[in-house]
């Protein structure tokens, strides 16, 4: 069954511009509870609305926190990567497989402004939320997994502005993530 493509992930990329990342109003958690990652840094998939994204390398099955308090606006957990197409290491390191990409947008609104964090990569069928759930900060959201674009496991993490969800302006905007204890 086909589904509407997410615009933040899917769209054309060509027919919008972007402003550069600037930092979050809002103040975030890591959305992991793990001190084992590394941060990857040079994804060609980080462009245009991406360019705030960071790549949080982790291993299969960690589990995925929500980063802020939030509403669940979408989700998608059907897919995943056969795994013949996983060995070595090696799973999908191809555009083609974007849109077959597992994920969760929350809203996190303010008196001051609205912010949505967006969780990509996610294991098949590893939410118990739908859209409409209100989630806690630091709540379980699913778990890292294979679908999408990426060549190794990592969660691929954005926080966007309203600009993305409502579409206009062609302006889409990443924020750089201003995080808890960070002055
Ligand atoms: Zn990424």
């Amino acid at each position: 069954m086909s589904r509407p493509l997410s615009r933040f992930t899917c769209h054309n990329l060509k027919d919008y511009s972007f402003v550069k990342p600037y930092l979050s109003q809002l103040t975030y958690c890591l959305p992991f509870n793990s001190q084992n990652y590394s941060i990857e840094t040079g994804s060609p998939a980080h462009v245009g609305p991406h360019s705030g994204a960071i790549d949080f390398l982790l291993p299969p099955n960690t589990p995925v926190l929500a980063a802020l308090e939030g509403l669940v606006i979408e989700v998608i957990d059907q897919y995943s990567i056969p795994f013949f197409l996983r060995i070595k290491g090696s799973y999908w390191p191809t555009r083609l497989f974007r849109s077959r990409m597992n994920y969760i947008t929350l809203h996190h609104h303010s008196q001051q402004t609205d912010e949505f964090t967006f969780y990509a990569h996610l294991k098949k069928h590893s939410t118990q939320f739908k859209v409409g759930d209100q989630v806690k900060s630091g709540e379980l959201l699913g778990y890292t997994g294979w679908s999408g674009w990426m060549d190794k496991p990592h969660l691929h993490f954005v926080i966007y502005t309203e600009k993305v969800k409502q579409f206009t302006n062609q302006t889409h905007e990443s924020l750089t993530p201003r995080w808890q204890n960070q002055s």
